[in-house]
């Protein structure tokens, strides 16, 4: 694979400024275009934030390319990929990185199969190998393990990097100027098979921005109590969080979901009440500062993970770091 054109792809769709993810996306993209003497481009559909043309510079993008259709305007898999491929079409990235979210991950792998390119979902890095081609690791079996992709054969490939992957640095070598470029693509005859009927509720603070996190698992016995988790984040300023099977069991809202399959998370501080550490859970909170675990099982996988761990029973346990931490 020749690599002369990298592009981090993104939408902001009207959130006033670059997705969470976009830093850390052009970040890779950045590495990657500097080991190969790439271009780096930065491809935004619909409007451009403010911030961005500031940003891509910070992080060394040489063009920033912008598609802007009617079509776009709301989140539409279809209109999306089809802008996409049509990029890919004049463009020819060697390498397209998306920041992996739900709407990513609904585009990036259609995208792929579209155009005939390779594709890394879950992807953590891409860099060169040992025989000088591009390698992409990417999590594998919840986190538990990493597989390494060796990217040869296709003509073009399309990875989705992992939230929390990696921390976002600025070129080293200062900031760029990119210039602007807008793109045509032909979206008028896109027939949109999916429609959104209602978008999620996103506002409120994310806890993927959180700094502090409490979480309760299955271990706190019953929905009543998960009033302790709620309390005791609060007193310490931070948010409240759920593993899976307490979302799955209508106890929290699914946007309080950390794990493999909801949120990714890297707070200062996690601490995890009757959760037992399955490697779906740990998957969206392993990068935390300090992990304190509450567990009454002193065998539990949480206390592999924890800095501090706490051998009892969470509901005796929570109430007295409640009142310590409202003191
Ligand atoms: C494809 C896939 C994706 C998944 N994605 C996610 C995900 O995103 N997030 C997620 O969380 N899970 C996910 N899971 C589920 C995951 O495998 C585990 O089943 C889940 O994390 C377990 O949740 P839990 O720890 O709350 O419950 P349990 O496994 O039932 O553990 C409860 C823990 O509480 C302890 N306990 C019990 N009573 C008390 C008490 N009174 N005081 C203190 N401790 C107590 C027990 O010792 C135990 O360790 C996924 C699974 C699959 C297959």
């Amino acid at each position: 694979m020749e690599t002369k054109t990298v592009a981090v792809c993104m939408w902001s769709l009207g959130q006033g400024g670059l997705p969470v993810g976009t830093e850390e996306a052009l970040t890779l993209g950045r590495k990657v275009a500097s080991a190969t003497g790439a271009r780096l481009h930065l491809l935004v559909l619909g409007s451009l934030p403010d911030d961005c043309v500031e940003t891509a510079g910070r992080f060394g993008v040489d063009d920033v390319d912008q598609i802007e259709d009617a079509a776009l305007e709301a989140f539409s898999p279809d209109a999306y990929v089809e802008a996409l491929a049509g990029y890919c079409q004049q463009e020819s990235p060697a390498l397209m990185i998306f920041s992996q979210a739900a709407d990513t991950r609904v585009v990036a792998p259609r995208l792929a199969g579209r155009v005939g390119a390779g594709v890394v979902m879950n992807a953590v890095d891409v860099a060169l190998g040992e025989g000088g081609g591009l390698q992409a690791t990417a999590s594998a079996y919840g986190g538990d393990t990493q597989m390494v992709y060796e990217l040869s054969g296709a003509a073009s490939y399309v990875v989705a990097l992992s939230a929390n992957a990696l921390l976002p640095e600025p070129a080293e070598g200062g900031a760029t100027q990119p210039g602007c470029r807008s793109i045509q693509v032909d979206l008028t005859g896109t027939n949109e098979r999916i429609r959104v009927i209602e978008q999620a509720r996103t506002e409120g603070p994310r806890l993927e921005d959180a700094d502090i996190i409490v979480s309760g698992g299955r271990g706190l016995g019953g929905p009543e109590n998960y009033k302790l988790i709620e309390q005791l984040a609060e007193a310490l300023g931070g948010l409240a969080g759920a593993s899976r099977p307490i979302v799955d069991e209508g106890w929290v809202d699914s946007s309080q979901q950390v794990g493999l399959t909801g949120k990714i998370t890297r707070p200062a501080l996690y601490l995890a009440a009757g959760i037992s550490g399955a490697s779906q859970h740990m998957a969206g909170c392993s990068a935390a500062k300090t992990i304190v675990a509450i567990n009454k099982d002193p065998d539990a996988a949480i206390f592999r993970y924890a800095s501090y761990g706490l051998v009892g029973d969470c509901l005796e346990i929570l109430p007295e770091l409640i009142r310590a931490a409202r003191q």
